[in-house]
């Protein structure tokens, strides 16, 4: 049980109104309006993970980091004058640079347009994964600090690409950043990036992310495990909840992962079973909405105060057992 369907708000505290819930991508949640907060404020997270398909969380990451070098940024964005700006554009006339991921027949890695500071890399022309030596190029070229004495950013492009080793070399350096760096991972699916990266960054989800399969053909065998658990809930004993719980029982860093992933698929089932409700005409009951919001502080619970993962799974069952009921 590895995939996940991770839907953590761009940040901490996220609204957890019906709104929200609902997954309607606008305002607070919107994904250019929390980075052109962020540029603003100067409030840089050294990790970041966009996730959704398409080409927006990648064209984003490119102007965001494009904006957190530029001189005068105007409304979060690059302004398209300065000497940054000018420096990070990448010059669409050029031919393309095609990165290799052992460096023989091309770059590990390549600038956006010819920025000293701004890094990007993705997978070799030929390559099936980004490979460690890919990722520790990275880190060392971080390390090196600003050129322009500003903040050196870092684009993983297609980090479900990453191979195993590259996420753990990624992983220390999400630990321990140098200072005044950021790393800004772009995925398909936050599923394809290890619990203690995503723990540790900041997510932005892009809308083309939300529809995550619950039912259907779509959907990832085991989250239809799940999901025919959750379904079942209603009416069940607590002994009967105790022991599907049971499941979660083993070797912490495997367990932990895998209630992670029991929580995504009850917090998308919780906020799909919202919005049928508010289809329907139904406001959300009391009870679901402290469940959803229950969910999310399991979740905390279990990346940032490292509870029990099979404890956590039983007060998540028992909680929406009850807001089943
Ligand atoms: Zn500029």
């Amino acid at each position: 049980m590895r995939r996940a369907l991770h839907r953590r708000d761009g940040h901490e505290r996220g609204p957890l109104d019906s709104d929200a819930m609902a997954g309607t991508a606008h305002g607070e949640n919107d994904p250019a309006e929390i980075l052109r907060r962020s540029v603003e404020n100067g409030r840089v997270h050294s990790s970041y993970l966009f996730t959704g398909t398409g080409p927006a969380p990648s064209v984003t990451a490119q102007t965001f980091a494009r904006a957190l070098v530029c001189a005068a940024p105007v409304g979060g964005r690059p302004c398209e004058s300065c000497n940054a700006c000018l420096r990070s554009r990448e010059d669409e006339e050029a031919e393309a640079i095609l990165l290799d991921g052992k460096g023989e027949r091309g770059p590990t890695h390549r600038h956006l347009g010819d920025h000293p500071d701004l890094l990007f890399v993705e997978r070799g022309a030929e390559g099936t994964r980004i490979t460690i030596g890919q990722i520790r190029d990275i880190q060392n070229a971080l390390r090196l600090g600003a050129n322009e004495g500003g903040r050196r950013i870092a684009i993983v492009n297609g980090a479900e690409w990453l191979n195993p080793q590259a996420q753990n070399a990624l992983l220390r350096l999400t630990e321990e950043p140098p200072e005044n760096t950021s790393v800004v991972l772009v995925a398909s699916r936050a599923s394809a990036i290890i619990a203690t990266i995503r723990s540790r960054s900041v997510r932005i989800r892009f809308p083309s992310d939300e529809t995550c399969a619950l039912r259907g053909p779509d959907a990832e065998e085991d989250v239809v495990e799940i999901v025919s658990m959750l379904d079942g809930l209603r009416g069940r004993s607590v002994g009967e909840v105790l022991d599907f719980a049971e499941n979660y029982r083993g070797a912490r860093a495997v367990a932990a992962e895998s209630v992670t992933e029991l929580i995504d698929v009850s917090a998308e089932w919780l906020r799909q079973d919202v919005k049928a409700r508010v289809e329907r005409g139904d406001t959300p009951t009391v009870r679901t909405l402290d469940a959803y919001r229950s969910v999310q502080q399991l979740r905390r619970d279990l990346i940032q105060r490292n509870a029990n993962p099979q404890m956590v799974a039983e007060r998540l069952l028992l909680g929406l057992r009850d807001a089943t009921a």
